[in-house]
Protein backbone atom coordinates (compact mmCIF):
# COMPACT_ATOMS: atom_id res chain seq x y z
CA UNK A 1 0.00 0.00 0.00
CA UNK A 2 2.96 2.22 1.07
CA UNK A 3 4.70 1.08 -2.02
CA UNK A 4 1.98 1.75 -4.14
CA UNK A 5 1.63 5.63 -2.57
CA UNK A 6 5.14 6.75 -3.07
CA UNK A 7 5.55 5.17 -6.51
CA UNK A 8 2.44 7.31 -7.85
CA UNK A 9 3.75 10.67 -5.46
CA UNK A 10 7.43 9.19 -7.13
CA UNK A 11 5.64 9.58 -10.91
CA UNK A 12 3.88 12.46 -10.05
CA UNK A 13 7.41 14.27 -8.67
CA UNK A 14 9.61 13.44 -11.85
CA UNK A 15 6.07 14.75 -14.05
CA UNK A 16 6.76 18.12 -12.02
CA UNK A 17 10.41 17.92 -12.82
CA UNK A 18 10.27 17.42 -16.44
CA UNK A 19 7.16 20.13 -17.27
CA UNK A 20 9.47 22.26 -15.09
CA UNK A 21 12.27 21.28 -17.45
CA UNK A 22 10.56 22.11 -20.31
CA UNK A 23 9.13 25.72 -19.16
CA UNK A 24 12.89 26.15 -18.59
CA UNK A 25 13.72 25.27 -22.09
CA UNK A 26 10.76 27.36 -23.37
CA UNK A 27 11.59 30.58 -21.77
CA UNK A 28 15.47 30.25 -22.90
CA UNK A 29 14.47 30.13 -26.29
CA UNK A 30 12.16 33.11 -25.86
CA UNK A 31 15.27 35.05 -24.53
CA UNK A 32 17.62 33.33 -27.24
CA UNK A 33 14.69 34.39 -29.81
CA UNK A 34 14.17 38.16 -28.13
CA UNK A 35 18.34 38.83 -28.19
CA UNK A 36 18.42 37.79 -32.02
CA UNK A 37 15.23 40.21 -32.67
CA UNK A 38 16.99 42.89 -31.77
CA UNK A 39 20.59 41.89 -32.77
CA UNK A 40 18.90 42.11 -36.15
CA UNK A 41 17.21 45.13 -36.28
CA UNK A 42 20.03 46.87 -34.99
CA UNK A 43 22.10 45.16 -37.63
CA UNK A 44 19.52 46.04 -40.45
CA UNK A 45 19.53 49.51 -39.02
CA UNK A 46 23.02 50.20 -38.87
CA UNK A 47 23.39 48.85 -42.66
CA UNK A 48 20.53 51.24 -43.56
CA UNK A 49 22.10 54.22 -42.01
CA UNK A 50 25.65 53.96 -43.55
CA UNK A 51 23.76 53.64 -46.89
CA UNK A 52 21.57 56.46 -47.29
CA UNK A 53 24.89 57.98 -45.92
CA UNK A 54 26.59 56.30 -48.70
CA UNK A 55 23.81 57.85 -51.10
CA UNK A 56 24.36 61.35 -49.87
CA UNK A 57 27.23 61.51 -50.55
CA UNK A 58 27.47 59.70 -53.78
CA UNK A 59 24.82 61.55 -54.95
CA UNK A 60 26.42 64.83 -54.49
CA UNK A 61 29.73 63.22 -56.33
CA UNK A 62 27.16 62.82 -58.90
CA UNK A 63 26.84 66.03 -59.76
CA UNK A 64 30.17 67.33 -59.30
CA UNK A 65 31.92 64.88 -61.46
CA UNK A 66 33.48 66.02 -64.73
CA UNK A 67 33.59 63.01 -67.24
CA UNK A 68 31.44 60.34 -68.24
CA UNK A 69 34.26 57.88 -66.81
CA UNK A 70 33.40 59.23 -63.58
CA UNK A 71 29.89 59.58 -63.62
CA UNK A 72 29.33 56.07 -64.82
CA UNK A 73 31.07 54.23 -61.83
CA UNK A 74 29.61 57.11 -59.29
CA UNK A 75 25.82 55.81 -60.96
CA UNK A 76 26.68 52.16 -60.55
CA UNK A 77 27.78 52.88 -56.55
CA UNK A 78 24.64 54.99 -56.75
CA UNK A 79 22.08 52.38 -57.76
CA UNK A 80 24.03 49.74 -56.16
CA UNK A 81 23.89 51.39 -53.00
CA UNK A 82 20.00 52.20 -53.47
CA UNK A 83 19.08 48.74 -54.37
CA UNK A 84 21.08 47.25 -50.96
CA UNK A 85 18.91 49.79 -49.00
CA UNK A 86 15.56 48.85 -50.59
CA UNK A 87 16.17 45.06 -50.09
CA UNK A 88 16.88 45.91 -46.23
CA UNK A 89 14.13 48.26 -46.11
CA UNK A 90 11.90 45.39 -47.37
CA UNK A 91 13.70 43.15 -44.64
CA UNK A 92 12.47 45.39 -41.95
CA UNK A 93 8.87 46.64 -42.94
CA UNK A 94 7.99 43.55 -44.56
CA UNK A 95 10.11 40.77 -43.30
CA UNK A 96 11.82 39.33 -46.43
CA UNK A 97 15.47 38.34 -45.93
CA UNK A 98 18.25 40.29 -46.27
CA UNK A 99 20.93 39.42 -48.71
CA UNK A 100 23.68 38.68 -47.32
CA UNK A 101 24.59 36.30 -44.96
CA UNK A 102 24.96 36.81 -41.52
CA UNK A 103 21.51 39.27 -41.35
CA UNK A 104 19.69 36.23 -43.62
CA UNK A 105 17.34 35.50 -40.87
CA UNK A 106 14.20 36.51 -41.56
CA UNK A 107 12.92 39.21 -39.22
CA UNK A 108 9.70 38.45 -36.84
CA UNK A 109 7.23 40.96 -36.49
CA UNK A 110 7.23 44.09 -35.23
CA UNK A 111 5.87 43.69 -32.17
CA UNK A 112 5.45 46.51 -29.84
CA UNK A 113 3.06 49.84 -30.66
CA UNK A 114 5.99 52.54 -30.40
CA UNK A 115 8.31 50.34 -32.66
CA UNK A 116 5.18 49.80 -35.14
CA UNK A 117 4.60 53.35 -34.88
CA UNK A 118 8.03 54.29 -35.74
CA UNK A 119 8.18 52.33 -39.46
CA UNK A 120 4.16 52.94 -40.43
CA UNK A 121 2.97 56.04 -39.18
CA UNK A 122 2.43 59.94 -38.75
CA UNK A 123 4.76 61.53 -38.20
CA UNK A 124 8.07 59.69 -38.22
CA UNK A 125 6.71 57.40 -41.33
CA UNK A 126 9.74 55.89 -41.79
CA UNK A 127 8.93 53.66 -44.70
CA UNK A 128 7.63 56.62 -46.66
CA UNK A 129 11.04 58.86 -45.81
CA UNK A 130 13.38 55.76 -46.97
CA UNK A 131 11.10 55.18 -50.28
CA UNK A 132 11.22 59.24 -51.20
CA UNK A 133 15.06 58.93 -50.55
CA UNK A 134 15.79 56.02 -52.54
CA UNK A 135 13.01 57.20 -55.51
CA UNK A 136 15.65 60.31 -55.35
CA UNK A 137 18.10 58.30 -55.76
CA UNK A 138 16.89 56.08 -58.05
CA UNK A 139 16.38 59.70 -60.49
CA UNK A 140 19.99 60.79 -60.24
CA UNK A 141 21.32 57.35 -61.14
CA UNK A 142 18.96 58.17 -64.49
CA UNK A 143 19.09 61.26 -64.85
CA UNK A 144 21.35 63.06 -68.17
CA UNK A 145 24.40 64.00 -67.56
CA UNK A 146 23.22 67.53 -68.18
CA UNK A 147 20.81 67.62 -65.14
CA UNK A 148 23.62 66.15 -63.24
CA UNK A 149 25.59 69.86 -62.13
CA UNK A 150 24.95 71.55 -58.68
CA UNK A 151 21.27 72.37 -57.99
CA UNK A 152 20.04 69.38 -59.39
CA UNK A 153 17.14 69.08 -57.16
CA UNK A 154 17.18 64.89 -56.44
CA UNK A 155 20.94 66.00 -55.14
CA UNK A 156 19.64 68.76 -52.75
CA UNK A 157 16.76 66.54 -51.56
CA UNK A 158 19.18 63.94 -50.76
CA UNK A 159 21.18 66.48 -48.56
CA UNK A 160 18.14 67.91 -47.08
CA UNK A 161 16.41 64.72 -45.60
CA UNK A 162 19.47 62.38 -44.88
CA UNK A 163 19.98 63.88 -41.37
CA UNK A 164 16.09 63.16 -40.17
CA UNK A 165 16.22 59.63 -41.70
CA UNK A 166 19.49 59.18 -39.70
CA UNK A 167 17.86 60.45 -37.09
CA UNK A 168 14.41 58.14 -37.58
CA UNK A 169 16.96 54.87 -38.08
CA UNK A 170 18.80 55.88 -34.44
CA UNK A 171 15.13 55.95 -33.18
CA UNK A 172 14.86 52.84 -34.42
CA UNK A 173 17.49 50.88 -32.90
CA UNK A 174 16.73 52.82 -29.56
CA UNK A 175 13.14 51.33 -29.47
CA UNK A 176 14.31 48.18 -30.12
CA UNK A 177 17.21 47.89 -27.72
CA UNK A 178 14.31 49.53 -24.89
CA UNK A 179 11.96 46.58 -26.07
CA UNK A 180 14.52 44.25 -25.53
CA UNK A 181 15.46 45.44 -22.19
CA UNK A 182 11.60 45.37 -21.65
CA UNK A 183 11.72 41.54 -22.80
CA UNK A 184 14.82 40.38 -21.10
CA UNK A 185 13.87 41.76 -17.50
CA UNK A 186 10.32 40.20 -17.75
CA UNK A 187 11.98 36.72 -18.27
CA UNK A 188 14.48 36.96 -15.88
CA UNK A 189 11.45 37.05 -13.34
CA UNK A 190 10.05 34.08 -15.26
CA UNK A 191 13.41 32.54 -14.85
CA UNK A 192 14.03 33.43 -11.14
CA UNK A 193 10.65 32.15 -10.77
CA UNK A 194 11.01 29.06 -12.64
CA UNK A 195 13.97 28.28 -10.50
CA UNK A 196 12.20 29.03 -6.90
CA UNK A 197 9.25 26.29 -7.80
CA UNK A 198 12.02 24.07 -9.08
CA UNK A 199 14.26 24.43 -6.03
CA UNK A 200 11.31 24.16 -3.76
CA UNK A 201 9.76 20.98 -6.02
CA UNK A 202 13.46 19.16 -5.38
CA UNK A 203 13.39 19.78 -1.80
CA UNK A 204 9.90 18.58 -1.34
CA UNK A 205 10.26 15.55 -3.65
CA UNK A 206 13.55 14.88 -1.34
CA UNK A 207 11.43 15.12 1.89
CA UNK A 208 8.11 13.53 0.83
CA UNK A 209 9.14 10.92 -1.82
CA UNK A 210 12.86 9.69 -1.69
CA UNK A 211 13.50 10.00 1.65
CA UNK A 212 10.46 7.90 2.73
CA UNK A 213 11.36 5.61 -0.30
CA UNK A 214 15.48 4.83 1.27
CA UNK A 215 13.32 4.44 4.55
CA UNK A 216 10.95 2.01 3.18
CA UNK A 217 13.75 0.03 1.40
CA UNK A 218 16.00 0.10 4.44
CA UNK A 219 12.80 -1.35 6.79
CA UNK A 220 12.28 -4.03 3.68
CA UNK A 221 15.68 -5.27 3.46
CA UNK A 222 15.81 -5.63 7.70
CA UNK A 223 13.15 -7.45 7.36
CA UNK A 224 13.95 -9.75 4.89
CA UNK A 225 17.74 -10.18 6.82
CA UNK A 226 15.68 -10.96 9.64
CA UNK A 227 13.33 -13.48 7.59
CA UNK A 228 15.66 -15.08 5.56
CA UNK A 229 17.86 -15.15 9.06
CA UNK A 230 14.85 -17.17 10.97
CA UNK A 231 14.17 -19.60 7.54
CA UNK A 232 18.05 -20.80 7.46
CA UNK A 233 17.61 -21.50 11.25
CA UNK A 234 14.45 -23.11 10.70
CA UNK A 235 15.13 -25.11 8.46
CA UNK A 236 18.82 -25.96 9.68
CA UNK A 237 17.68 -26.74 12.94
CA UNK A 238 15.07 -28.77 11.84
CA UNK A 239 17.50 -30.20 9.49
CA UNK A 240 20.11 -31.21 11.97
CA UNK A 241 17.53 -32.52 14.76
CA UNK A 242 15.33 -34.22 12.40
CA UNK A 243 12.20 -32.13 14.06
CA UNK A 244 9.33 -31.24 11.94
CA UNK A 245 8.15 -27.88 10.81
CA UNK A 246 5.33 -25.80 11.60
CA UNK A 247 3.19 -27.68 8.10
CA UNK A 248 3.53 -30.79 9.07
CA UNK A 249 2.39 -30.12 12.69
CA UNK A 250 -0.36 -29.10 11.94
CA UNK A 251 -1.38 -31.44 9.29
CA UNK A 252 -0.33 -34.32 11.49
CA UNK A 253 -2.76 -32.75 14.21
CA UNK A 254 -5.54 -32.67 12.25
CA UNK A 255 -4.81 -36.19 11.47
CA UNK A 256 -4.72 -37.46 14.57
CA UNK A 257 -7.68 -35.29 15.42
CA UNK A 258 -9.99 -37.02 13.01
CA UNK A 259 -8.57 -40.72 14.36
CA UNK A 260 -9.40 -39.75 18.54
CA UNK A 261 -12.89 -38.22 16.36
CA UNK A 262 -13.50 -41.85 15.06
CA UNK A 263 -11.98 -43.69 18.07
CA UNK A 264 -12.91 -41.63 20.93
CA UNK A 265 -9.12 -41.48 21.34
CA UNK A 266 -7.60 -39.03 23.18
CA UNK A 267 -4.95 -36.47 22.22
CA UNK A 268 -2.42 -34.63 24.21
CA UNK A 269 -0.34 -31.44 23.01
CA UNK A 270 2.35 -30.23 25.28
CA UNK A 271 3.88 -26.99 24.61
CA UNK A 272 7.77 -26.12 24.82
CA UNK A 273 9.47 -22.94 25.73
CA UNK A 274 12.97 -22.16 26.55
CA UNK A 275 13.06 -20.43 29.57
CA UNK A 276 14.87 -16.78 29.16
CA UNK A 277 16.47 -17.55 25.90
CA UNK A 278 16.53 -13.76 24.65
CA UNK A 279 18.67 -13.11 27.71
CA UNK A 280 20.93 -16.79 26.97
CA UNK A 281 21.50 -15.27 22.81
CA UNK A 282 22.08 -11.58 24.69
CA UNK A 283 24.67 -12.84 27.13
CA UNK A 284 26.50 -15.95 24.71
CA UNK A 285 25.61 -14.60 21.44
CA UNK A 286 23.42 -16.07 18.47
CA UNK A 287 25.34 -18.92 17.63
CA UNK A 288 25.33 -20.02 20.97
CA UNK A 289 21.65 -19.59 20.97
CA UNK A 290 21.34 -22.14 17.65
CA UNK A 291 23.13 -24.30 19.05
CA UNK A 292 21.04 -24.55 22.74
CA UNK A 293 18.13 -24.81 20.23
CA UNK A 294 19.34 -27.79 18.41
CA UNK A 295 19.79 -29.62 21.79
CA UNK A 296 17.27 -28.91 23.27
CA UNK A 297 15.49 -30.09 19.67
CA UNK A 298 17.20 -33.24 20.07
CA UNK A 299 15.98 -34.27 24.27
CA UNK A 300 12.57 -33.68 23.30
CA UNK A 301 13.39 -35.67 19.97
CA UNK A 302 14.90 -38.28 21.78
CA UNK A 303 12.17 -38.40 24.85
CA UNK A 304 9.29 -39.14 23.06
CA UNK A 305 10.43 -42.29 21.14
CA UNK A 306 6.84 -43.59 20.20
CA UNK A 307 6.25 -44.03 16.94
CA UNK A 308 2.98 -42.41 16.71
CA UNK A 309 4.66 -39.29 18.31
CA UNK A 310 5.35 -36.22 16.97
CA UNK A 311 7.58 -33.17 17.36
CA UNK A 312 8.06 -30.08 15.85
CA UNK A 313 9.49 -26.14 15.89
CA UNK A 314 6.37 -24.32 16.76
CA UNK A 315 8.20 -20.95 16.68
CA UNK A 316 11.38 -19.27 17.44
CA UNK A 317 12.38 -20.80 20.57
CA UNK A 318 9.25 -22.88 21.15
CA UNK A 319 8.56 -26.70 20.12
CA UNK A 320 5.81 -28.43 20.28
CA UNK A 321 4.72 -32.25 20.44
CA UNK A 322 1.56 -34.56 19.81
CA UNK A 323 0.93 -37.44 21.69
CA UNK A 324 -2.49 -39.27 20.50
CA UNK A 325 -3.68 -41.82 22.56
CA UNK A 326 -2.20 -40.13 25.51
CA UNK A 327 -4.26 -39.18 28.27
CA UNK A 328 -3.92 -35.93 30.64
CA UNK A 329 -1.64 -37.64 33.15
CA UNK A 330 0.29 -39.69 30.28
CA UNK A 331 0.97 -36.37 29.09
CA UNK A 332 2.11 -34.51 32.30
CA UNK A 333 4.30 -37.59 32.96
CA UNK A 334 6.06 -36.86 29.53
CA UNK A 335 6.45 -33.11 29.65
CA UNK A 336 7.82 -33.43 33.28
CA UNK A 337 9.82 -36.30 32.06
CA UNK A 338 11.78 -33.58 29.51
CA UNK A 339 11.85 -30.74 31.52
CA UNK A 340 13.84 -32.95 34.22
CA UNK A 341 16.38 -34.11 30.98
CA UNK A 342 17.02 -30.66 30.01
CA UNK A 343 17.95 -29.44 33.43
CA UNK A 344 19.95 -32.76 33.47
CA UNK A 345 21.90 -32.10 30.68
CA UNK A 346 22.90 -28.54 32.12
CA UNK A 347 23.56 -25.94 28.89
CA UNK A 348 24.64 -23.19 31.45
CA UNK A 349 22.89 -20.25 31.10
CA UNK A 350 24.53 -17.48 32.92
CA UNK A 351 21.82 -14.71 32.77
CA UNK A 352 19.16 -17.23 33.71
CA UNK A 353 16.63 -15.74 36.26
CA UNK A 354 16.62 -18.72 38.17
CA UNK A 355 18.98 -21.67 37.58
CA UNK A 356 22.50 -21.65 36.55
CA UNK A 357 21.21 -23.93 33.50
CA UNK A 358 19.22 -23.73 30.86
CA UNK A 359 15.85 -25.06 31.52
CA UNK A 360 12.51 -25.10 29.77
CA UNK A 361 8.66 -24.20 30.62
CA UNK A 362 5.69 -26.75 29.45
CA UNK A 363 2.16 -26.84 28.73
CA UNK A 364 -0.24 -29.84 28.45
CA UNK A 365 -3.28 -29.79 27.00
CA UNK A 366 -5.49 -33.61 26.84
CA UNK A 367 -8.81 -33.58 24.94
CA UNK A 368 -10.57 -37.03 23.42
CA UNK A 369 -11.64 -34.65 20.06
CA UNK A 370 -15.87 -34.43 19.78
CA UNK A 371 -17.49 -32.02 16.79
CA UNK A 372 -17.86 -29.31 18.98
CA UNK A 373 -13.95 -28.46 19.33
CA UNK A 374 -11.38 -28.49 16.83
CA UNK A 375 -7.42 -28.71 16.90
CA UNK A 376 -6.77 -24.97 17.32
CA UNK A 377 -8.80 -25.23 21.02
CA UNK A 378 -6.33 -27.80 21.71
CA UNK A 379 -2.83 -26.41 20.97
CA UNK A 380 -4.76 -22.51 22.11
CA UNK A 381 -5.59 -24.87 25.88
CA UNK A 382 -1.98 -26.16 25.98
CA UNK A 383 -0.56 -22.27 25.43
CA UNK A 384 -2.55 -20.88 27.80
CA UNK A 385 -0.93 -23.58 29.93
CA UNK A 386 2.79 -22.78 29.13
CA UNK A 387 1.69 -18.95 30.20
CA UNK A 388 0.49 -19.97 33.42
CA UNK A 389 4.24 -22.01 33.42
CA UNK A 390 6.03 -19.08 32.50
CA UNK A 391 3.78 -16.83 35.10
CA UNK A 392 4.51 -19.65 37.99
CA UNK A 393 8.12 -18.99 37.67
CA UNK A 394 9.53 -20.93 34.95
CA UNK A 395 10.98 -24.41 34.57
CA UNK A 396 7.87 -25.99 35.40
CA UNK A 397 4.81 -27.95 33.62
CA UNK A 398 1.35 -26.70 33.80
CA UNK A 399 -1.77 -28.94 32.64
CA UNK A 400 -5.02 -27.68 31.59
CA UNK A 401 -8.52 -28.95 32.97
CA UNK A 402 -11.92 -28.25 32.47
CA UNK A 403 -12.29 -27.43 35.76
CA UNK A 404 -9.16 -25.51 36.37
CA UNK A 405 -5.47 -25.36 35.86
CA UNK A 406 -3.53 -28.17 37.33
CA UNK A 407 0.28 -27.91 37.91
P1 LIG B 1 10.57 -16.40 28.40
O1 LIG B 1 11.31 -17.04 29.50
O2 LIG B 1 9.40 -15.61 28.88
O3 LIG B 1 10.19 -17.37 27.34
O4 LIG B 1 11.59 -15.34 27.79
P2 LIG B 1 12.34 -15.48 26.43
O5 LIG B 1 13.45 -14.48 26.40
O6 LIG B 1 12.74 -16.87 26.16
O7 LIG B 1 11.21 -15.13 25.38
P3 LIG B 1 11.09 -14.06 24.30
O8 LIG B 1 9.88 -14.41 23.47
O9 LIG B 1 11.15 -12.68 24.86
O10 LIG B 1 12.35 -14.20 23.38
C1 LIG B 1 12.53 -15.29 22.57
C2 LIG B 1 13.90 -15.17 21.96
O11 LIG B 1 14.27 -16.31 21.25
C3 LIG B 1 14.00 -14.03 21.03
C4 LIG B 1 14.87 -14.53 19.90
O12 LIG B 1 16.07 -13.75 19.88
C5 LIG B 1 15.23 -15.92 20.27
N1 LIG B 1 15.14 -16.80 19.11
C6 LIG B 1 14.04 -17.15 18.42
N2 LIG B 1 14.38 -17.99 17.41
C7 LIG B 1 15.73 -18.18 17.47
C8 LIG B 1 16.67 -18.94 16.74
O13 LIG B 1 16.33 -19.62 15.78
N3 LIG B 1 17.97 -18.89 17.13
C9 LIG B 1 18.35 -18.13 18.20
N4 LIG B 1 19.66 -18.12 18.52
N5 LIG B 1 17.50 -17.40 18.89
C10 LIG B 1 16.20 -17.43 18.57
MG1 LIG C 1 8.67 -17.86 23.26
MG1 LIG D 1 11.20 -18.34 25.90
Amino acid sequence: MRTTTLTRQYQLAIGLVAILSIISFLTLQQLIKTQLTAADVVNVSGRQRMLSQKIALTGMALIHATNDVERDVLRSDLEDASELMEASADALFYGGTVLSPPESHVLPELRSADIRSLYLEKPTLLREKTKNYLDHADSLVAADASELRPGNTHAAALQRTAPALLTSFNKVVSAHAAQSRRDIGQLRYIALGILVVTLTALLLICYLVFRPTVDLVEEEAKELEKANRQLYRLSSIAGLTGVSNRRNFDEFLENEWRRGLRDSAPVTVIMVDIDFFKAFNDSLGHQAGDECLKAIAAVVAEALKRPGDLVARYGGEEFVAVLPGTDLPGGQEVAETLRARVEEIGIAHPASEISPNTTISLGVACVIPDKSTSPRDLVHQADQSLYLAKAGGRNRVVAFEEKGIKT
